[in-house]
């Protein structure tokens, strides 16, 4: 069985690794083929391609993209794309923008409420894209908070002082960018928004007819109980499925790279989409 993980995060959004470290650790863990799935920006998928030329590991460049659907926020990941394509990198330099107002929003409530973290935030992100995660490091850095799960319960999350929804694409624009690159899009983390199974429907339906192929059916933290829920999505809208940890670095000890469960034999995978 080879080793898969379709979703992971560097230095150039909120991971801790760089893109040349992610890869390193990817062939510690054995991890035969990585994709590298950063918010909103392609910067590190020619430093992760060069560094997994030299190492036992195949790399897939990938994205993560921001998207506002119905007042929500989703996420699709875009897999096997063309980082080069000017109509993606366009669209991206939009998101990025989005990105630094609303930083600079975020950064003016949470001083209104009493955390004057703006300057760390930018520091933590490094010049990179700069995401509430920096926030929350900015937050726990400065005393604010116990660590970045709590700076999130207590200014981050909606309807937190710190909460501010980004002006991010829809969710048209995000599947034709993927698509339009030579990408594979996928639903990131289905069960981790919170939809009524009307709406999450509703999304699918959307996502499908805009031409979304996949769906992440193995996640960390899947459970045989969840991970049959999204299979039968997944053959319900006839989607492919994605295996993805969602990794952002080795702090989190609970999210492994490559350590996943295998894609139910009934899915098709969507890497047979590319191969
Ligand atoms: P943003 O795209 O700037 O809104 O930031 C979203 C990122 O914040 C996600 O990709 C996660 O990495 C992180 N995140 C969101 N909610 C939480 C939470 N409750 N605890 C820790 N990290 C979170
Ligand atoms: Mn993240
Ligand atoms: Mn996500
Ligand atoms: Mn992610």
């Amino acid at each position: 069985m080879s080793v898969l993980d379709l979703h992971t995060h560097s230095t150039c959004s909120d991971g801790t690794l760089s893109p040349e470290a992610l890869i390193a650790e990817a062939a510690r863990e054995r991890v035969d083929t990585i994709a590298l799935t950063d918010h909103d920006t392609v910067a590190g998928l020619a430093a992760a391609a060069h560094a997994a030329n030299s190492v036992e590991v195949n790399f897939i460049p990938g994205i993560e993209i921001s998207v506002t659907w119905n007042g929500k926020v989703v996420h699709i990941v875009g897999l096997h794309i063309d980082r080069d394509d000017p109509v993606l990198q366009h669209g991206l330099e939009r998101l990025a923008q989005a990105r630094r107002a609303r930083a600079e929003e975020i950064g003016r409530r949470l001083r209104n409420a009493g955390a004057d973290v703006m300057q760390e935030a930018h520091r933590q992100a490094g010049g990179g894209m700069i995401t509430r995660t920096h926030y929350a490091r900015a937050l726990t850095r400065a005393g604010h908070a116990g660590n970045e799960s709590s700076a999130f319960k207590r200014y981050l999350a909606p309807g937190r002082p710190g909460y501010v929804m980004g002006a991010w694409a829809t969710l048209t624009e995000a599947v034709g960018w993927i698509r339009g690159a030579g990408g594979v899009a996928v639903v990131a983390h289905p069960l981790r928004y919170r939809m009524s199974r009307t709406q999450l429907n509703r999304l699918l339906e959307e996502f499908t007819a805009a031409g979304g192929e996949g769906i992440e059916v193995i996640t960390t933290n899947a459970t045989p109980n969840r991970i049959r829920d999204v299979a039968q999505l997944a053959n319900r809208y006839a989607l492919a499925g994605s295996v993805g940890s969602d990794y952002h670095g080795p702090e989190t000890a609970w999210n492994r790279l490559g350590h996943l469960a295998p894609l139910p034999q009934s899915i098709r995978p969507v890497w047979d989409i590319w191969h």
